[in-house]
């Protein structure tokens, strides 16, 4: 068997969303939805529209819910999540291709480490939030947030994680979806853009291309991430 190299300017590498990307729905605002305490709604909004960091907003929301709740949060979300149609297959051609790919995720590590297991992706090429369920309330800790460069407030900082790979030595591809995109959007030579995402890329004038499945991605990456 044979594989055609795709040509891109320089080596790509990819950054990939989890919540509402390798997942079909944000996994955070299903929790809140299901157990429902009183003023998420809120905090999502102002998170959405950027009136609150996602670091505030996120900490704001699972200190909503016990720490007593642990058990059946998780259970919810690794019961009820789905994984995008393709994403087996964007890791196989990753392989392929020698092309590093690192989720950056703005979830939770009690979700985002069981439900990426089965896929076999190194640890140290998963970012996200943790947790910590010692007190009264959920807790979520911020391992990776924001460096001197960026003061979004982003919680996991995707910006952070991009920057170590300097623009002139590569071509930097963001997959996402939403809000915890936006920063690192701005800074990449291509987007893979869902919802929200899409709206931002189209208003900012940012190279985006719009997906469904991971199958989409795959298809353009051969093109070298042309959008034909
Ligand atoms: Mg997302
Ligand atoms: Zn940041």
């Amino acid at each position: 068997m044979s594989f055609s190299t795709p040509k891109f300017p320089r080596p790509p590498v990819l950054f990939c969303d989890f919540d509402g990307t390798i997942t079909l729905n944000d996994n955070i605002v299903a929790v809140m939805k299901h157990f429902n305490p009183p003023g998420w709604e809120s905090i999502v909004k102002d998170i959405l529209s950027e009136s609150k960091s996602i670091q505030q907003g996120v900490g704001e929301m699972f200190a909503l819910l016990p720490s007593s709740m642990k058990d059946d949060v998780q259970a919810y979300i690794l019961n009820n999540a789905g994984i995008r149609d393709g994403f087996p297959e964007l890791l196989e051609w990753c392989k392929i291709h020698n092309v590093p790919f690192y989720v950056t995720s703005g979830g939770i590590d009690f979700f985002v480490y069981p439900l990426l297991k089965p896929f076999g992706i190194p640890a140290d090429h998963i970012y996200c939030n943790g947790s910590d369920f010692s007190g009264d309330n959920i807790e979520i800790t911020w391992p990776h947030s924001c460096d001197d460069n960026c003061d979004n407030g982003c919680g996991m900082c995707k910006t952070t994680v991009i920057r170590r790979f300097p623009e002139d030595e590569y071509y930097r591809i963001l997959i996402g979806d939403s809000v915890t995109d936006f920063a690192g959007a701005k800074l990449v030579d291509l987007v893979f853009s869902r919802s929200h995402l899409t709206v931002k890329c189209r208003e900012l004038g940012l190279p985006h291309i719009p997906f469904e499945t991971f199958h989409d991605i795959i298809h353009h990456l051969n093109e070298g991430g042309r959008s034909s």
